[in-house]
């Protein structure tokens, strides 16, 4: 039987070096366009067999229609996963422009050299929508048929993607599916994603390393769940008899306050709260040292105060749900940033990693 083949944009993401170990794992060949192939972390997929031999890095970026059909049309994929994005929304109100020209204008491109090189037929294609596309629209929790009310540059981007993937299906007969991700998270979170900013400023303390954790907005609560399910859960889309849009998620939200305390916690120590607004302070309940406070610079111009996602779609029809739970999560991020700061301080190297969490 031939080998199966999947082209990943964005695999130098947290998602794409997860989904690439998922893929090499089955016997796909996989191939990855990447704005810096030399970038990629081999390490992601070191421990499977032949990674080197069937992972294919091609150069290429979102922005540039030329790189992405020679990628695709060199590595004639069954499958392919649009992952490519910048992905955060908060960066997204500092680069609109180009949030808007790679999340949504390059999934066009993607698609418009899906149909030139005549792919349509063979390829199926996963896009990688987002939860921001509901914004801050009431009924809770989201369902795929709650309205969209995009509130940040990000979202918009998806909101416009998500269309464009649709109108491909429909008017083109593309194989074509949004996954509506709700936040997922890991150890190769980037570092100006919440989750990973708590999860080195702890494993820093626990280390005796001096990083005092700003954060913003401590009572926006978000569904987070763990990456590996959610590249699972891409995977599954794609293996089904027909195209859909799906949601993906815990149906649990839990607080920014609360990931800090279950860090914290996972590495045996207590926070206590007091003060209000911007001049609240997270301490160690036991030595009063000062953990957590507040800058108002990472509030949001407009921030949905609640995310909560309904995956009961993704569970009837792929039989899908998430397996790891938040506390193994935050235990998960805790100890790897743990294990990286500890080779990073032997080497001198610990100020790069931490230096984040002021960011
Ligand atoms: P990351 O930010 O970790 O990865 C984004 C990837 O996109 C990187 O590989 C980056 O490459 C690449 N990229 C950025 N700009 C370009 C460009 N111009 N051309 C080519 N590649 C580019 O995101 P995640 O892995 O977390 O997310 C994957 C996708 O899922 C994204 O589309 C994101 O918006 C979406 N999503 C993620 C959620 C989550 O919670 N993780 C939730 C919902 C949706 P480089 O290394 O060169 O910067
Ligand atoms: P997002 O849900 O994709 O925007 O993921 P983030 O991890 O960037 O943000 C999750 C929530 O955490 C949002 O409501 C932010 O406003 C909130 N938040 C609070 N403090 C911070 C911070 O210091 N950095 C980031 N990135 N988010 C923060």
């Amino acid at each position: 039987m031939t080998q199966r083949a999947a082209f990943i944009t964005g695999v130098t993401g947290q998602d794409g070096g997860e989904l690439a170990r998922l893929l090499l794992g089955k016997g796909y060949v996989v191939h990855g366009l990447a704005r810096a192939p030399e970038r990629f972390d081999w390490a992601r997929v070191a421990d499977i067999a032949g990674a080197r031999e069937y992972l294919t890095l091609h150069r290429g970026d979102m922005r540039d229609a030329g790189s992405l059909a020679r990628a695709l049309h060199a590595s004639q994929p069954d499958e392919i996963y649009n992952l490519a994005a910048q992905s955060n929304v908060g960066l997204s109100f500092e680069q609109p422009e180009e949030t808007h020209d790679v999340n949504a204008a390059g999934t066009h491109r993607l698609l418009r050299a899906v149909r030139l090189l005549g792919l349509e037929d063979r390829s199926r294609l996963y896009q990688a929508s987002s939860s921001e596309i509901f914004g801050p629209s009431s009924g809770l929790p989201h369902t795929e048929q709650s309205k969209f009310n995009p509130c940040n540059p990000y979202a918009e981007s998806k909101v416009q993607a998500f269309e464009t993937v649709r109108r491909y299906r429909d008017e083109f007969g593309v194989f074509a599916c949004n996954g509506i991700l709700f936040n997922h998270e890991g150890p190769f979170r980037w570092k100006g994603f919440v989750t990973r900013k708590i999860s080195i400023a702890v494993a820093a303390k626990t280390l005796g390393i001096e990083a005092p954790l700003a954060l913003g907005n401590l009572d926006a609560c978000r569904d987070w769940g763990h990456v590996g399910d959610y590249v699972a859960g891409m995977w599954a889309m794609l293996q089904h008899d027909k195209p859909d849009d799906m949601i993906l998620a815990t149906g649990e939200a839990r607080s920014v306050r609360s990931f800090v305390e279950a860090a914290f916690a996972s590495v045996g120590s207590d926070v206590v709260w007091d003060g209000r607004g911007l001049d609240e302070q997270g301490r160690d309940a036991q030595t009063g040292e000062l953990l957590v406070s507040i800058n108002p610079k990472f509030y949001r111009p407009v921030d949905p105060p609640i995310a909560i996602g309904d995956a009961s779609r993704a569970r009837r029809v792929l039989g899908w749900r998430p397996r790891v739970t938040f506390q193994q999560l935050v235990h998960e991020m805790v100890q790897a940033d743990i294990d990286r700061l500890r080779i990073l301080a032997a080497a001198g190297e610990a100020p790069s990693l931490v230096s984040a969490v002021a960011d």
